[in-house]
């Protein structure tokens, strides 16, 4: 039995994967299991569990806030735009204390339309205000 990637060496065992006889030097140690070059690729790869902790996590409050203002350019602005803007900011510091987490974007985008409608409603209150005064 010889090594499938060196004709003429001797193979010492066989991959976990795809069961090829291989020689010590192409066969890699994975978790207490032998694996050829083109198998430890996929037993290392996050699906098989190995790096979890590298993952990042999508934030949540990003999320909420982007979609309570995007609802609040159609209706409710005046009640779901502070909602948002308040969100925003909690993800903006929850992003900030977790380099893991993702949605910085979001987060300003949600504070930029925020801002833009609220300033909108505040003026045309203040427009029917005065409307109303003048009558
Ligand atoms: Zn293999
Ligand atoms: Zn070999």
């Amino acid at each position: 039995m010889e090594c499938k990637n060196h004709p003429g060496v001797d193979a010492v065992s066989r991959c976990e994967g795809c069961a090829e006889p291989f020689c010590s030097n192409c066969l890699v140690d994975i978790s207490g299991k032998q694996y050829c070059g083109a198998c430890k690729t996929m037993a290392a790869s996050p699906t098989a569990g190995a790096i979890p902790e590298e993952a990042t996590i999508p934030c949540k409050e990003a999320n909420d806030a982007l979609i309570l203002a995007i609802v609040g350019l159609f209706c409710f602005g005046i009640i779901l735009e502070p909602l948002a803007l308040i969100k925003a900011s909690k993800a903006k510091k929850m992003i900030a204390e977790n380099p893991r987490m993702t949605g910085s974007g979001k987060a300003t985008a949600a504070t930029i339309i925020g801002s833009i409608v609220l300033v909108l409603w505040i003026i045309s209150i203040i427009l029917n205000v005065i409307a109303i005064a003048a009558s």
